[in-house]
């Protein structure tokens, strides 16, 4: 389809990107379409062939306040005229200690130290290590294992991937090699309705059962995003900060996704109103514009690791604190510090909430859900990729289904025409049986 508009560049350039260009969860054999893309502005996706989307993704959660925000923008050239890059070993620089300053003064009290690394995967892994470091230190390396919740999703390193949903995460390639962590059942408690504490006897015998080989519990707070876009409640999570304290287990909360905003709290956590004893940032800490995550711990973890027998905390990426990306970090966190987040997530729930929910009474539709940023259509039969990428692109709007979620997350700054643009997308799709396999 798009190959008719495209000029002898444009399609050379498709040509070769096929060829030789792995994409995320691709096939380099027989990879589905990938769409060139020109420029991005606001809520709008403009490919090279001219037509311009309305993003219902944020790229990945990632993006708050819009593509090429002028703000944002600025920042980085301001930063690039000084700096792009230094070592952070015996150096360090404004960007950085304003970045963690930050960090800290939003995120729950108890958290006072911070690591900063190249991606959200690695700030996991980062996680793991320091809740491993931690018990090693007080010799107890038989805590050497985690505890966590069936259907969460982490990244896609060897570690995180050992606390990804065993079936979602195809554990069985890399059998031999992962680590064999411990998965409790996936929280049930649906996040609106009533509270029903009975889980919690499956999950605590978890805890009571292998506390002494467990170092950590990690879990996304309140959606489990990529392992099936759920959101469980709230008395769920607080259980876990109980349960961890109970038979001294760390907490570890990946934020990465729930963090800065898009669930309607500034983090997931806040729901349940507790702290972590590690958190994990990513995805929109530099509101979209480049790789950049934060693992962030308490004073006593961070002093017990540093009493332990490396006399340190072994991690040190190459890029630690990339000044460019700590800049663009600061403009977005000053961003949302102007609250004005609190109406626009919350403009895009209520609007979903008329709009998207009434989808439920559709044939295809087994569920919807809204929470804070987030839209979910659940359908039956699972979508058609190829089909279904295509008739969104044609509908004018960029909307990534998997399996059977069609799900958007778009830019805090999305207005009603452009919310409109992707319920009206999502709902004629459901009318159209080529979008789906049987
Ligand atoms: C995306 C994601 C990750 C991994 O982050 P990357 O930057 O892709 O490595 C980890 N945890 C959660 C909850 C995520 O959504």
């Amino acid at each position: 389809m798009q190959a008719l508009h495209m000029n002898k560049k444009q399609t050379d350039l498709i040509d070769f990107d096929k060829k030789h260009v792995w994409h995320p969860y691709t096939s380099m054999s027989d990879p589905l379409p990938s769409y060139l893309v020109e420029s991005a502005k606001g809520v709008h996706i403009k490919l090279a062939t001219g037509e311009k989307l309305v993003d219902g993704m944020s790229s990945w959660w990632s993006v708050l306040h819009g593509y090429n925000h002028p703000m944002l923008n600025q920042a980085l050239i301001d930063q690039t005229q000084k700096m792009a890059h230094v070592m952070f070993g015996g150096l360090t620089h404004e960007p950085a200690i304003n970045l963690c300053k930050k960090l800290i003064d939003i995120t729950p009290e108890p958290l006072q130290k911070v690591f900063l690394s190249d991606s959200g995967s690695v700030s996991v892994e980062v996680a793991i290590k320091m809740s491993l470091q931690y018990w090693h230190s007080q010799n107890k390396s038989e805590k050497h294992k985690l505890l966590t919740v069936k259907n969460g999703y982490h990244g896609d390193t060897f570690a995180a991937m050992s606390v990804c949903d065993p079936v979602n995460g195809m554990h069985q390639i890399f059998e031999s090699v992962l680590m064999k962590n411990i998965f409790a059942p996936a929280p049930e408690s649906h996040f609106y309705q009533p509270w029903d504490d009975s889980e919690l006897v499956e999950l605590e015998r978890f805890f009571k059962t292998h506390n002494n080989e467990i170092a950590a519990f990690i879990i996304e707070p309140i959606v489990q995003g990529t392992g099936g876009m759920r959101f469980y409640h709230p008395e769920y999570l607080k259980a876990c900060r109980i349960l961890c304290t109970k038979y001294e287990v760390l907490f570890i909360a990946d934020e990465i996704a729930t963090g800065l905003g898009r669930t309607g709290k500034l983090f997931g956590c806040n729901w349940a109103e507790i702290s972590p004893d590690i958190m994990c940032l990513g995805k929109t800490l530099t509101g979209g514009y480049m790789t950049l995550a934060a693992t962030l711990c308490t004073d006593h973890i961070a002093e017990t690791i540093s009493n332990g027998e490396a006399g340190c905390f072994m991690h040190g990426p190459t890029f630690m604190a990339n000044p460019l990306a700590c800049a663009v970090a600061n403009a977005s966190l000053d961003l949302l510090d102007t609250g004005e987040w609190q109406q626009q997530v919350s403009f895009i729930e209520s609007f979903l909430k008329q709009h998207l929910l009434p989808l439920n009474n559709h044939e295809q539709v087994n569920n919807t859900r809204v929470l804070g940023g987030i839209g979910v259509v659940e359908t039956y039969s699972p979508v058609n990729m190829a089909t279904i990428q295509k008739r969104f692109v044609e509908l004018g709007v960029w909307i990534r289904p998997f399996g059977k979620l069609i799900y958007i997350m778009p830019p805090f700054i999305s207005n009603e025409d452009d919310l409109g643009m992707l319920v009206k997308a999502i709902s004629t799709v459901l009318d159209e049986e080529q979008c789906f396999d049987e």
